[in-house]
């Protein structure tokens, strides 16, 4: 009889394409577990009475439930517990930094030298599974005749446009881009989140009557007071993301091949840069700087470097405080990338030439950085990094890449007289996500900032029964 639990203190690992092969394509990296692998790490999961992993989980997936059924290899029953609380599951188990969240907290994992479960890696099987044999249709919820408009379409959006359908609410998203799915399509690259998951994902939503309008720039085409008054809509949920990038505000941030990340990523998701037949605007560098240290960075680094380019990460601490996840920096290590750390840039230099006719008139042609070092801890233990005088040296670049981060667009502030904001540009929200205006929601990185996929779709699902209660009671007192 196969054993009940499996003691092994490491789990399986996750089998991915050969660094020196995949640095030179597009496909996933990662590359799934297999039915056998899925059973065999699942029955590492001791199904602890207490169940930190739910609590560490911010739409509270019944992790153990799952796991469980993925041990008797009831693959399908396990996707209907996760689909309970998460409308998004073959992304979270790719994306989700699952290490500081359920994984973080798993039972397994507390002794030195264990590991947690592979909750995420499992999350991931059990939806790829569905998604390859389930070919039955949501069926949608009889509609309680009334409408909510979702801004924005996002997992934010998304997940509460997904729960608001269920519950028979006729939801339209209306996205500013001409597809939807937010970062998960425009910023996350191919090789880490295949764009055809995001749409299947997008696809099962439309199943439960879910509507999506594209190129639709809420505050541009439509207002949101518009939406309320005009179109009839009984509440708005803003997910708008966070998707104004910051810059350093150095000499030379204005010449031509210097990009934001989030551009950068955009031209190459969005207009299939890497494919041979694709025409699209977007430099591929012979060598690239990306400034900064986090997951963005990162994924701006790898993207180049399968665009053709030498790549440096330019980063102005050390290995300890790089923000990115461990597995994304240990990816980027092993594709190549070169890591430039406590290293600061001070100026991004052009071309010699000075003739405005010449094609290579102002562009990049290198990047001057100054090393740094770090100071003595302050209260906190925090080391600051402070420049090495007289240090400075040149790398010879032709692109720079900015990713020191993002916050939310200004427009809709701009646009809707009486919506507050904070001192960032986050939309100003109560708990559960209630903006300054009635009938006016919000969620996602558009309130917190730049978070993560999992907080967004948590605020998502938050939002989606407060606007139910909300659309109830003002009803029920007109
Ligand atoms: C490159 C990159 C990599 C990342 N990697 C990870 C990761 O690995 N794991 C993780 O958990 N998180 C990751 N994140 C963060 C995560 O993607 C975000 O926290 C999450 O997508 C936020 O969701 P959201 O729904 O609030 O906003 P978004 O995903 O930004 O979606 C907002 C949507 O609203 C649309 N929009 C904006 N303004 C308007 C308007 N006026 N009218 C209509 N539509 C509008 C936008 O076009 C966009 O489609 C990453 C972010 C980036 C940029």
């Amino acid at each position: 009889m196969a054993a009940k639990f499996n003691m092994n203190p490491l789990k399986n690992p996750m089998p991915t394409q050969d660094p020196t092969v995949r640095n030179g394509n597009f496909d996933e990296v990662a590359l799934g577990y297999t039915a056998e692998m899925a059973i065999d790490e699942a029955k590492r999961c001791i199904g602890c009475k207490n169940r930190p992993c739910v609590a560490a989980c911010p739409v509270n997936i019944k992790i153990p439930e799952f796991i469980a059924k993925v041990a008797e290899g009831d693959f399908e029953g396990a996707y209907q517990i996760i689909a309970e609380d998460s409308s998004l599951p073959a992304v979270c188990g790719r994306v989700c930094p699952q290490e500081t969240q359920c994984e973080g907290k798993c039972t397994r994992g507390i002794k030195a030298g264990c590991e947690a479960v592979g909750i995420g890696r499992l999350e991931r099987f059990v939806a790829d599974w569905h998604n390859a044999n389930c070919t039955v249709q949501p069926v949608p919820a009889p509609l309680n005749g009334h409408k909510v408009a979702v801004v924005g379409s996002g997992p934010a959006g998304l997940t509460c446009a997904g729960d608001l359908a269920k519950m028979g609410y006729e939801v339209t998203v209306f996205e500013a881009l001409h597809v939807a799915g937010g970062v998960l399509v425009y910023g996350i690259p191919e090789f880490r989140l295949p764009k055809a998951i995001v749409q299947k994902e997008v696809d099962n939503l439309k199943a439960l009557g879910v509507k999506v309008e594209t190129n639709m720039v809420i505050g541009r085409v439509i207002t949101i007071e518009e939406l309320k008054e005009e179109y009839g809509f009984d509440a708005v949920f803003i997910g708008s993301g966070a998707g104004l990038p910051k810059f350093m505000n150095i000499p030379g941030e204005s010449l031509k091949g210097v990009y934001s990340a989030n551009e950068f990523l955009t031209r190459s998701n969005l207009m299939k840069a890497y494919r041979a037949d694709s025409h699209t605007p977007i430099q591929h560098g012979k060598c690239v700087a990306v400034v900064g240290g986090g997951n963005v960075a990162m994924d701006a680094a790898r993207t180049a470097k399968r665009l053709g380019a030498e790549v440096h990460i330019v980063y102005r601490r050390g290995e300890e405080e790089l923000p990115a996840r461990r597995e994304e920096i240990e990816h980027a290590k092993e594709e190549g990338i070169i890591f430039d750390l406590l290293t600061n840039p001070t100026r991004i230099l052009p071309t010699e030439t000075t003739d405005p006719r010449d094609p290579a008139y102002g562009w990049v042609n290198g990047i001057e950085c100054i090393r740094m070092e770090l100071g003595e801890p302050d209260e906190s233990g925090r080391r600051s990094p402070k420049e090495i005088a007289g240090s400075e040296f040149v790398i010879p670049v032709d692109c720079v890449i900015m990713s020191l981060g993002t916050s939310p667009n200004p427009l809709l502030k701009a646009t809707t007289p009486g919506l507050e904001t904070l001192r960032r540009g986050e939309i100003a929200v109560d708990e559960v996500g209630k903006t300054s205006i009635e009938g006016v929601y919000c969620g996602g990185d558009a309130a917190t900032g730049a978070a993560t996929v999992i907080k967004a779709m948590g605020a998502g699902k938050v939002a989606a029964k407060a606007i139910d209660e909300y659309i109830k009671t003002s009803k029920a007192t007109k």
